[in-house]
């Protein structure tokens, strides 16, 4: 389970925030000389927003809490899709301050919207040097996969996985900025991932199902 700390002028944005984490992310900051001012979500489950409820308690009202739109007003209580929402989706104290639409800006950060994995799964493209933080729309144990088919080294991504269809065309969608670094939110950041992300969503594609 990976959390990022993106260096800004100001101190970090986090992105993402494990589970049971808190003290450790502080740590990280704290050892990397600086402090966090942002908690950025890439989507609501609970492997991703488990800390941000005892980061908020230490922080206070010095971080600004931001989560997707829709996946924000899942954690409202409202019923934004049709049918059963697969993943965790865990009881949050914190109210995000800002809910996130596609191109929204968070410091050097942009909001690409790359639904599917959760119904407002965002990524965060860093405009300094392209760095792509996928969230779960793509893991990276063993050979990368998209999260969209059940994958032995780490089935949970897709068994959370909500419209399969949709996590693959976003799949896409991220492979078209050409990212030079690409970090996910399972398993070990990539270098030059386009060979690898091309192969992951030729699997995906072929392992779709057929009808609908
Ligand atoms: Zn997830």
């Amino acid at each position: 389970m990976n959390a990022f700390l993106v260096r800004e002028d100001d101190g970090f944005t986090l992105v993402d925030t494990a589970t049971r984490a808190a003290d450790d992310l502080l740590a990280a900051a704290r050892s990397a000389g600086g402090q966090i001012r942002r908690i950025a979500l890439t989507h609501g489950h609970g492997d991703h927003v488990g800390s941000l409820d005892a980061l908020k308690e230490q922080l206070g009202s010095s971080v600004q809490v931001l989560m997707p739109e829709l996946d924000a007003r899942i954690h409202d209580g409202e019923k934004v899709v049709a049918g059963k929402l697969p993943g965790s989706w865990p009881k949050l104290a914190t109210k995000p301050d800002v809910r996130l639409s596609a191109s929204d800006r968070v410091g050097s950060l942009e909001v690409v919207s790359c639904p599917g994995h959760s119904p407002g799964h965002v990524a965060f493209l860093d405009t300094r040097d392209r760095t792509l933080l996928a969230g779960d729309v793509y893991t990276t144990y063993g050979s990368p996969a998209v999260t969209s088919h059940f994958y032995a080294r780490f089935p949970f991504a897709a068994m959370a996985t909500w419209d399969k269809r949709r996590d693959v065309e976003s799949a896409r969608i991220l492979r078209a900025f050409d990212p030079p670094l690409l970090a996910v939110g399972h398993g070990p950041p990539l270098r030059d991932p386009a060979a690898a992300m091309d192969a992951a969503i030729a699997r995906a594609v072929s392992r779709l199902p057929k009808d609908g």
